[in-house]
């Protein structure tokens, strides 16, 4: 089902949806353990599960098959990520089509960042240089592309782009070439999606933004993300998380509770869902997903 309706459905409801994001493991083993995952975290009721796409395209053919899997084998929706990094256009035509046989029907459209070592995006010279590009490229053969097509938003601003109206405007050149929802990065600090979101709705982007939200486990691995994604971590985290950093425990309780009280507050203030940054794991995330149901924040 396209997750544009799934959306609709939900929002017609009442309800938010939960939506859980994977890596490709690079191990058979680890693909067992991700269909555990998977398993654990189906009782749920995830709406659908999402498969990142590798820095470079490097994990390009391990995505194909984990999301075609997933969507064959659990019963669950399934959504591929697609960047443009290191492909032509008729690569990627390629890797869209393989989608659509495939009956993949939603496709997450990214730029994708630079690969190692590079400080810049050079875009590939027959391939595109932003999202917006890749987008419009999916909406020029809608009868051999039907996807639903989602593409990424920064609440903080993109590391790239710090100046937010600049960050705002190349965003509604994305969803005005077609992109039917949005997927936040990580935050922690809801003040920012909730001004984005104004921030958005006044420059006319109407279409759903998901809050993404990540249970954090590990404070080293944190900082590093945050570091790349320019996600800021507000002072009273970073003391509680500084105090725990050698303490994985303990750390991964604080990221369990700090994200259940971000969900909580994000949901009652009217957020379509929630889409976990669940980096493979699922203690955390199924456990923050079992308090929300049981609350049900957005009924208050
Ligand atoms: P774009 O929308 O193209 O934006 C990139 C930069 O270009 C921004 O600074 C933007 O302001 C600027 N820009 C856009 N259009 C214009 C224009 N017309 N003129 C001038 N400047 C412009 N990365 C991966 O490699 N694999 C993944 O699977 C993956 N999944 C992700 C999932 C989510 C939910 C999110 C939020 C990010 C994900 N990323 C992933 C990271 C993403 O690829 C990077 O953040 C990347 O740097 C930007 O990708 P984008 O699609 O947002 O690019």
């Amino acid at each position: 089902m396209r997750i544009s309706d799934l959306l609709r459905f939900a929002r017609e409801r009442g309800e938010p949806i939960f939506s859980f994001e994977f890596f490709p493991p690079k191990t058979d083993d680890g693909v067992r353990q991700l269909f555990e995952t998977v398993e654990a975290l189906r009782p749920l009721g995830p709406a659908y599960v999402s498969v990142t796409y590798g820095a470079g395209g490097s994990t390009r053919q391990r995505t194909l098959e984990l999301v075609k899997r997933l969507k064959r084998e659990t019963e669950v929706e399934a959504m591929a990520h697609v960047t443009c990094v290191g492909a032509s256009r008729e690569e990627l035509a390629g890797v869209l089509d393989e989608l659509a046989d495939a009956g993949i029907q939603n496709v997450l459209a990214l730029r994708g960042d630079p690969p190692r070592g590079q400080t810049s995006f050079e875009p590939h010279p027959e391939g595109f240089r932003y999202a917006s590009e890749l987008v419009a490229f999916i909406r020029s053969r809608p009868e051999r592309w039907r996807f639903c097509v989602g593409a990424a938003a920064y609440p903080e601003g993109h590391v790239e782009t710090r100046d937010l109206a600049a960050d705002l405007a190349h965003l509604k050149i994305k969803v005005e070439a077609g992109a039917d929802f949005l997927v936040t990065q990580l935050f922690f600090e809801n003040a920012h999606y909730v001004r984005f979101v104004d921030r958005a709705r006044a420059a006319g982007i109407t279409v759903p933004i998901v809050p993404g939200i990540m249970p954090f486990t590990n404070v080293d691995q944190t900082e590093r993300f945050t570091a790349m994604c320019g996600a800021a971590i507000p002072p009273p985290l970073r003391a509680a998380m500084e105090v725990r950093r050698t303490d994985p425990d303990s750390a991964r309780d604080l990221g369990v509770a700090y994200a259940t009280l971000q969900c909580a507050e994000l949901l009652r203030r009217g957020a379509p869902g929630i889409h976990f940054y669940t980096l493979n794991r699922s203690t955390s995330t199924r456990a923050i997903v079992a308090a929300l149901r049981a609350s049900e924040p957005w009924r208050g």
